[in-house]
């Protein structure tokens, strides 16, 4: 299938109308970094750092640490990535912690909470990643943000950091990005401060969609009940994309269905101008993109959600049929 896809590789995500879409790849492991070549993704735009934590049996070193991002960025070779800081909760439980015996984990003490609780942890993972990025840029998201509070205090220990390795005589990145994963509803309507103080907002639709519809993404039985194509799940996104706009900040989304062609093409239709999936997923999402007029689509979907239809899967796919 990678085969089928190799023409595009090196060619953009650009509709017949002339709008482009970055297409940027998910991470975790070392070995995912040859796929940034393969793929043709233009970045990392989520790079997943608890599983570097959740293979070991002990706290990685600040050393270590810094050692295995500088090699990610290395191999990225100039292409952006995005670390996203450490995204445990009491499901994923490392050999290490004490398990908490949380009712509902995935709403229960995870991500950013425990960063916050826990600072010291926080602490030396953003200084690997600033010893890291030395002599070039470093772009630092943070995860499961549900407030405003909790985005002002990540970014001031951020800040912190920053300025003590200065003060150390440290060599410095070239340039600090910092922005959010907006994955809990109640982000969406933050206080515009919020989006101001971001250098980016990555929609992460897995928790969002999991929020938003209050059923559980790893359940069975519940998982797949709700479309992500409802017009309530898009007018949710039309949303977040007015607030970042209004903001001017820029705007991706990462989570699984931006792999999925017909669901990526609606959220560039809206008006998303990053998508981030796994590597095999590039090359189908593109040949798509590439097929099609996206501000023809995004009058299908504007007449779909204004004259009140429930979901938009119907005229989105009867369109693609036609074209
Ligand atoms: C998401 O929630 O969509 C996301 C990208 O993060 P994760 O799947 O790691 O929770
Ligand atoms: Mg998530």
């Amino acid at each position: 299938a990678q085969n089928r896809y190799a023409s595009l590789r090196g060619l953009p995500a650009t509709g017949t109308c002339g709008t482009t879409v970055q297409l940027y790849m998910n991470a975790g492991l070392m070995a995912d970094l040859p796929s940034l070549a393969g793929s043709g993704a233009e970045g990392v735009g989520l790079f997943r750092t608890e599983l570097q934590f959740l293979i070991r049996n002990h706290v990685p070193r600040r050393g270590e640490l810094a050692e295995l991002y500088r090699r990610v960025m290395d191999n990225a070779q100039g292409k952006p990535v995005m670390f996203r800081t450490l995204d445990i909760g009491s499901d994923k439980v490392l050999p290490y912690m004490k398990p908490q015996d949380e009712p509902n984990p995935a709403m229960g003490w995870r991500a950013i909470r425990v960063g916050l609780d826990k600072r010291g942890v926080l602490r030396m993972q953003l200084q690997a990643l600033i010893r890291a990025s030395v002599g070039r840029p470093l772009h630092v998201m943070f995860p499961f943000i549900a407030d405003i509070g909790e985005y002002e205090a990540a970014y001031k220990i951020l800040m912190q950091e920053l300025s003590r390795e200065q003060r150390l005589g440290h060599p410095m990145p070239t340039d600090i990005r910092v922005g959010a994963m907006l994955e809990t509803p109640s982000l969406a309507f933050a206080p515009r401060k919020f989006f101001e103080m971001c250098d980016f907002i990555s929609i992460g639709g897995n928790d969002l969609k999991q929020f938003f519809f209050a059923a559980d993404r790893e359940n069975e039985r519940v998982r797949r009940r709700y479309d992500t194509l409802s017009s309530s799940f898009l007018l949710m996104l039309r949303q977040i994309i007015a607030r970042c706009e209004e903001a001017r900040v820029p705007l991706s989304f990462c989570g699984e269905d931006a792999g999925r062609p017909v669901e990526a093409l609606t959220f560039a239709a809206l008006g998303i101008g990053r998508l981030s999936m796994r590597p095999a997923s590039i090359g189908p999402v593109k040949h798509l993109i590439r097929r099609v007029s996206i501000t023809e689509l995004r009058k299908i979907i504007d007449e779909g959600l204004d004259s009140g239809r429930p979901n938009l899967r119907r005229p989105i796919t009867e369109w693609l049929a036609q074209q």
